[in-house]
């Protein structure tokens, strides 16, 4: 008699072959990519797939697992593959066509949640505009932690939308956060007290040079910036002004070595108050102004 492959497999030995398999590849941190894939498997906590390690693998668990080790070698990035990420604390369906949060972002939604906690409060519901929203992470972030706020969340990418609302849905704001297929800012002009945006910040001709695992599955509309990467933060910079309250902020995300243009072109638009605020590697990442009473 055979005896199955599940059989024969424990947690353990799962994590184990999946790893080798994926550092032979030359994958990047095998370990982590093993046991993510084995934490979405089986729904067990990191802590788990160690309290559980004898546990077997089910015939289709394997199959699952040799399959999502095989397509990782092509590069495919991991979230990718399993289907959501964390973000902020919560769980984010991401999938191929639609860019994927990353932690850097946290720090944008954490300095958000900041400036607005510090600031004179409204006369009204507090109203932001997430621009470029893509999984719709930060629009859903900001909802979740911030009560009382009525967000706006815009994108030119209907996939992106389409799994923007299936996050707010499932992380209970779909009342609170409306979505728009627009180019930047929304049709009707409205007032926002807040205007954010991640948008894409790699300049064009660096793109050849990104991480296959970026530059080979990410949609290139979520990534590139023109020349020099700025011409997001350059229009959204110029146009908020017209539409934020006028205590209201502007807060970017920025790449790498960006973070004092970016503060320059806000100042020489009239912002006020401008700000960098580092990531934990000590990078400029995001910068953060106010209108001012001015503008
Ligand atoms: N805010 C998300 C996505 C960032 S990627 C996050 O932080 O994870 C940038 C996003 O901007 C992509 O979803 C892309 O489709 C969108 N985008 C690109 N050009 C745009 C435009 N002109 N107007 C609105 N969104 C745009």
């Amino acid at each position: 008699m055979t005896t199955t492959r599940a059989a024969l497999r424990t947690l353990t030995a799962a994590r184990v072959w999946a790893r080798e398999k994926l550092a032979a590849a030359g994958i990047p941190d095998p370990l982590t990519n093993a046991e993510r894939m084995l934490e979405c498997l089986l729904d067990l906590s990191r802590v788990e797939l160690y309290l559980f390690r004898q546990q077997g693998l089910t015939e289709s668990q394997q199959t699952q697992l040799d399959q999502w080790v095989q397509e990782r070698f092509s590069g495919k990035p991991l979230q990718y593959l399993l289907g959501h990420t964390g973000f902020y604390g919560l769980d984010i369906l991401v999938e191929e066509g639609v860019f994927i949060p990353r932690p850097e972002t946290e720090r944008l939604v954490e300095e958000v949640i900041r400036s607005v906690s510090e600031s004179p409060v409204p006369s009204h519901p507090l109203r932001i505009l997430d621009i470029g929203t893509g999984s719709g992470a930060i629009a859903v972030a900001l909802s979740v932690n911030l009560s009382g706020t009525e967000i706006v969340a815009t994108d030119v990418s209907e996939p992106a939308l389409l799994l923007a609302r299936k996050n707010a849905t499932r992380n209970g704001v779909a009342d609170r956060v409306r979505f728009a297929l627009v180019d930047l800012f929304p049709a009707t002009r409205e007032a926002f007290d807040v205007i954010v945006s991640n948008p894409p910040y790699i300049s064009s001709s660096t793109i050849p040079n990104l991480m296959p695992e970026v530059r080979d599955f990410e949609p290139h509309e979520a990534l590139d910036g023109g020349p020099d990467g700025l011409n997001y933060h350059r229009r959204i910079i110029e146009e908020a002004k017209d539409l934020l309250t006028p205590e209201g902020l502007v807060a970017l995300e920025v790449g790498e070595g960006q973070a004092e243009m970016v503060a320059a072109i806000m100042q020489k638009t009239g912002y006020q108050d401008n700000r960098i605020e580092k990531d934990l590697c000590g990078v400029g990442r995001v910068v953060i102004a106010r209108k001012g009473s001015h503008g």
